[in-house]
């Protein structure tokens, strides 16, 4: 594990509080807060990002590009396309630049890319991308010590995002998103208050953020602190300002969060295919919620995910066959689709 930069996200920590049980409401069929008529709930597939910036091995960037379309065609509709930090921290996403223009070129895709600052995110003006993403480390330890960044510094830079955004031509603004990382809990400082965590929404939200997103670096989420914090974000900022969440599944809690997060009203879940990036503490775990299975969990409770299953998979060929010696996770793709099984996305 990489600890030189808050992209990097570090997951070892200790046990945390359990979860009470609530009544089960989930978004119907005709959720009104997604647009898009055939699908319910978003996909953002953040493999490209997330999981090759924790393995070792570089994936050449044809096989990146071939990989985005792969998944693309599968009809994974968003994609983290990289990260535009310096080369020499991360380099295994050194060719961001040219995987944002690569994915830029396929019609219906959302090209989303990690920018850690006011540099970065004018790196990846320069390309285009359809969304940014900024993190701030709730855990102001954990900023410091990853970002080496105070909370005001990051919101400076954020402040500045927003400048340069707004200095570009109307049609060609990416969405900015504030990402809320170790929102959960923090592998320095333990337990975050819930109250930091809304705080610093707001303030990333006053800084110029379209939206926040509430993401669990560490792997710490239970159910309730995904539904209760949700709800607060909501009441506090309103629905729009938090839609996506972004999870990992270091201590197997990751699906029972996606239920918390679909039962608060999310509707943007971020995912990676293989769930690639593992845990090195804790072998055979996966790193972030894998695609596959979250696809057949919302599909198979009537949710449309608008991903053709056989596509996926040849998605995941492509990612095996450019990185074979990389352990890929999923339930699904080994057990395969039960008979008989008829997915809410027409096939
Ligand atoms: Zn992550």
């Amino acid at each position: 594990m990489r600890e030189t930069e808050a992209v990097v996200e570090d997951r070892e920590s200790r046990p945390h509080r359990s979860a009470v049980a609530v009544p089960l409401t989930l978004p119907s069929k005709d959720n009104e807060t997604v647009t898009d008529a055939s699908i319910d709930i978003e996909i953002s597939e953040v493999g490209p990002r997330d999981g090759l910036q924790s393995i070792e091995p570089i994936m050449a960037t044809e096989d990146k590009k071939a990989w985005i379309t792969a998944l693309a065609a599968a009809g994974v509709p968003e994609v983290e396309v990289g990260s535009f930090v310096p080369a020499k921290v991360l380099p295994q996403l050194a060719d961001t630049a040219e995987l944002v223009t690569h994915a830029r070129s396929i019609p219906g895709l959302a090209v989303a890319v990690l920018v850690p600052n006011l540099r970065g995110a004018e790196n990846a003006l320069a390309v285009q991308p359809d969304k940014m993403t900024v993190p701030l480390s709730v855990s102001e330890t954990h900023s410091l010590k990853n970002l080496r960044r105070t909370h005001e510094q990051v919101l400076e830079e954020v402040r500045g995002i927003r400048a340069a955004i707004s200095a570009r031509p109307e049609d060609q603004r990416p969405k900015l998103e504030g990402s809320l990382s170790t929102a959960f809990g923090c592998t320095i400082e333990g337990e975050v208050p819930e109250r930091k965590v809304l705080e610093m929404a707001e303030k990333l939200m006053e800084a110029g953020c379209d939206e926040v997103g509430l993401s669990d670096t560490t792997g710490f989420a239970s159910p309730t602190q995904v539904r209760n914090y949700t709800k607060h974000i909501h009441e506090l900022l309103g629905k729009d300002a938090l839609t996506g969440i972004h999870l990992h599944n270091t201590r197997g809690q990751g699906f029972a969060n996606v239920m918390a997060a679909l039962e608060a009203g999310l509707t943007t879940i971020d995912a990676s295919m293989g769930g690639i990036g593992g845990c090195p503490f804790a072998p055979g775990a996966s790193g972030n919620i894998v695609t596959e299975d979250l696809v057949f969990l919302l599909e198979s409770m009537g949710l449309k995910t608008g991903i053709n299953f056989a596509k996926l998979f040849d998605a995941r060929r492509v990612l095996h066959e450019a990185l074979p010696q990389v352990e890929l996770y999923g339930f699904t793709p080994d057990a395969g689709l039960p008979k008989g099984f008829s997915p809410a996305t027409p096939q």
